[in-house]
């Protein structure tokens, strides 16, 4: 048999990065008795990096914040960085990562500033090797890279981009893609292998829809 290769996307994938935003808004805007207003306005400068940079970086945004706000950088980065914060957000648990290893190497393939991407999914460290994370500003672009590593495998990627996944598809057409649908999207009439409504749903997938195709090459 063939070895298998799962990779997932971080934001909205395994990490629910849109709870993160809200709940550091809330406790800023707590810690520094922001009215309404003023929370508008830091929402704003989310925008700007994204804008700015072409993906979100966080010290960007920090400088942001710091020269608009009265708070110590010492205390923003606390605030920030918080571990409590981070845990909060994570969309699987160890059970589920230990159920997909069972069937395949766990990799990372995410878009994003790398010390932010890792942070999210630090307390997962020990299913990771280094050589199976990928984190990139563009990581469309780099598809190509990635998979050249990979030949020998059986490769699901598991994302909430449909372009992501159709690029995949464009390249190696025996990548297994799953979709993860955003609540109330409709289904559309995508090129995805699967479209899961939580990733939680992926485990079956590993053993019950094996492209039989690529396996055939071995
Ligand atoms: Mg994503």
């Amino acid at each position: 048999m063939s070895q298998a290769i799962v990779f997932f996307d971080i934001d909205g994938v395994i990490f629910d990065a849109k709870k993160f935003f809200i709940s550091f808004y809330e406790k800023f805007a707590h810690v520094n008795n922001l009215t309404n207003e003023q929370t508008e306005k830091l929402k704003e400068l989310y925008g700007e990096v994204k804008k700015e940079k072409g993906f979100f970086d966080p010290q960007v945004f920090l400088a942001k914040i710091l020269s608009q706000y009265s708070i110590a950088k010492e205390d923003l980065e606390r605030l920030w960085w918080d571990e409590k914060s981070f845990r909060e957000c994570l969309l699987v648990d160890e059970d589920f990562l230990k159920q997909i290893q069972e069937k395949a190497i766990i990799g990372i393939f995410s878009k994003g500033e790398i010390n932010f991407q890792k942070k999210k999914i630090e307390k997962f460290a020990s299913f990771f090797k280094s050589q199976d994370i990928y984190i990139f500003e563009d990581k469309i672009v780099k598809i190509n890279e990635v998979l050249a590593k990979y030949k020998n495998y059986q490769i699901y990627v598991v994302d909430d981009n449909v372009d992501v996944l159709e690029s995949f598809k464009q390249i190696d057409n025996l990548v297994y893609t799953v979709l993860i649908r955003e609540e109330q999207t409709e289904s559309s009439n995508n090129k995805t292998d699967s479209v899961i409504d939580n990733v939680l749903q992926l485990v079956p997938l590993l053993t019950q829809k094996l492209p039989l195709n690529r396996l055939e090459i071995f």
